[in-house]
């Protein structure tokens, strides 16, 4: 989505003077009944109608509609947020619960999304005030699917100088948000092992090769992967998730599936963890005479990298939630396991992600609330870096370029 440039007027709302004032007069613009209330309900559609990643279409639909009612155009379908549901029951009740059994936004995206347009909204009304053009994405598929990776992959960053994106985080209260400069998320890979053995009769275990034993000590194996091999001072997980076989209480059955996530925070550390599980999972089969094959699916599942906070945003940002929410509200995060996919972006050029507080029941849970106070929030951060971004560094690029572009 492009917000186009026009001259800056002299008494511009948004000029680099008054670069200190700029988060606070986008925080006011936010927290205006219309524009709070428009957002409210952006969110409440899309809570109430959830969709699973890359299958965002009526999410779409709805963005690309109140894009149109602001006359800011987009290129479809390349639609920073999230946008996907997750394959869940909602448990809260109340007048705006999921319609949809067995899908429920419960990581925020919904919000995610209210916030975008939020800011749109507020930065549209000011648009003659900008000194170069902001880029909003809409992106489909971040749990798990690596949405961010396709997007990037179809030239979505091109001509961006840089990016910033947000999440909702349980453990901070409303006003707060939290960051860290370097790295802030791990680096994540997804396996599937498939162990076969020789089915047979429970009670006749010698005429078998019992896939359920193999994997048990398969996946007691993995574990002494981060317990002995792992440097304890290098973080990593590796945690099995999934064990899918048999069906009978007097049969051993042929096969055995497991899966599950792995977890580092260098390059070095992921691929060796990821060769390691690989001849962990074949040769501990091997020693119950079964065979395995581990599968990582990284068509379906990309490998998520690190998620590194450039180091200059990070003074940028520092800057802005100062001016917005004052010192005493900016925290500096522990390192977390966690994995975004947002991190393919933050790769590809200078990116930043923070967490804004919203004290409540942990992502992923069915009992997950959103507190809508947060909206405002998270429209005034993203509308105030964009903003403070052109002013500081865009300005200095198309001079030292001695061109004049006009994207962010
Ligand atoms: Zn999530
Ligand atoms: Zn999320």
């Amino acid at each position: 989505m492009l917000l186009s440039t026009k001259p800056t007027s002299s008494n511009a709302f948004l000029s680099k003077e008054g670069f200190a004032e700029i988060p606070s007069k986008f925080f006011n613009l936010a927290k205006r009944p219309e524009v709070f209330e428009y957002m409210v309900n952006i969110r409440r559609v899309i809570h109430e109608n959830p969709e699973l990643g890359f299958e965002e279409f009526g999410t779409s639909k709805l963005i690309r509609n109140e894009l149109d009612k602001l006359g800011i155009p987009y290129k479809y379908p390349i639609a920073v947020t999230d946008m996907d549901a997750l394959a869940m029951q909602e448990a809260v009740e109340w007048e705006h619960k999921s319609k949809i059994p067995g899908k429920m936004h419960a990581c925020g995206h919904d919000a995610h999304v209210a916030m975008l347009i939020g800011a749109a909204k507020i930065l549209q009304e000011h648009q003659s005030d900008l000194e170069g053009t902001v880029v909003l994405v809409f992106q489909p598929a971040e749990e798990g699917g690596g949405g961010a990776k396709k997007m990037l992959d179809v030239g979505i960053l091109e001509n961006v100088e840089a990016i910033f994106g947000l999440h909702v985080s349980s453990s901070y209260p409303v006003g707060m948000v939290a960051t860290r400069p370097g790295p802030i998320m791990a680096g994540s890979g997804l396996f599937d092992a498939v162990i076969t053995g020789k089915g047979g009769h429970a009670a006749i275990p010698q005429n078998t090769l019992d896939p359920i034993l193999a994997a048990s000590n398969i996946i007691v194996s993995l574990q002494h992967l981060i317990s002995r091999e792992a440097d304890p001072l290098d973080s990593q997980v590796v945690t099995v998730t999934k064990f899918q076989g048999g069906g009978a209480f007097n049969v051993i059955p042929n096969a055995v599936t497991i899966g599950g996530t792995f977890r580092a925070f260098s390059k070095e550390s992921f691929i060796q963890l990821k060769q390691r599980i690989e001849e962990v999972i074949t040769l501990q089969a091997s020693v119950q005479r079964c065979n395995a094959t581990v599968i990582f699916n990284i068509n379906e599942k990309p490998f998520y990298p690190m998620t590194v906070n450039n180091v200059d945003l990070h003074r940028h940002f520092l800057e802005v939630a100062r001016n917005m929410l004052g010192g005493k509200n900016i925290i500096e995060m522990q390192l977390i396991m966690g994995a975004e996919d947002f991190s393919f972006f933050a790769e590809a050029i200078p990116g930043y992600f923070y967490y804004i507080g919203m004290i409540n029941e942990t992502g992923h849970s069915p009992y997950f609330k959103v507190n809508e106070d947060i909206l405002p929030y998270g429209a005034a951060l993203h509308a105030s870096l964009a903003v403070t971004y052109l002013l500081e560094y865009h300005s200095q690029l198309t001079t030292q370029k001695g061109s004049c572009h006009d994207e962010l």
